[in-house]
């Protein structure tokens, strides 16, 4: 069976002001829609054709790695946020505070790196046992390669801001700050 492409979990208007319609008609349409495709058709009569992502994320090489892995990583970041105001679950913020003191100073922490990841790819936070910790991936990395768990992403990849901020990416991340589904990350803890 083919992988399909996620419908977005909310309406393509939904997160404006911090992310356009056209940004998500773009992102989820072409970026996801391509990515999805593409795999799909480097699996054609291989032996990857039928597996599932995991198993084409965890044994394949060059694009369909990259093209499977970036499926599973925008699944991720759209489930990631909501125009629902949510907060993080009592476990998730005591988490939160033993690993980086505050939430505020998780916060600057995830906005720096996500700021300062060189070119394109994904700014992670996940679980490792009682500690949670924040990960750069550079271009289709995905923290179930090393078999780590993820709870939050942000995808910094300029096709994800550059119609709604050109390149400032800095500005994506404040609004993606106030649009994280923290039900999402809360339910992603061990
Ligand atoms: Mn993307």
């Amino acid at each position: 069976m083919a992988i399909t492409l996620d419908a977005l979990p909310y309406a393509y208007d939904a997160l404006e002001p911090y992310i356009s319609k056209e940004t998500l008609e773009f992102h989820h349409d072409k970026h996801h829609a391509g990515y999805v495709n593409n795999t799909n058709n480097l699996s054609k009569d291989t032996e990857f054709e039928g597996k599932k992502l995991e198993y084409i994320i965890l044994n394949a090489k060059g694009g369909l790695f990259n093209n499977a892995a970036q499926s599973f990583n925008h699944s991720f970041y759209w489930r990631c946020m909501s125009p629902k105001r949510t907060a993080p679950s009592a476990k998730l913020q005591a988490m939160i505070e033993h690993s980086f003191g505050s939430m505020e100073q998780f916060k600057e922490s995830f906005i720096a790196s996500a700021a300062t990841l060189f070119g394109s790819g994904w700014t992670w936070l996940i679980q490792d046992g009682d500690e949670l910790a924040i990960i750069n991936g550079s271009n289709a990395y995905t923290p179930i390669l090393d078999h780590k768990k993820p709870l939050l992403v942000c995808d910094v990849w300029e096709h994800a801001y550059y119609i709604d901020h050109r390149n400032a990416r800095a500005k994506y991340l404040e609004g993606f700050w106030s649009l994280i589904n923290w039900d999402f990350v809360s339910s992603n803890l061990d």
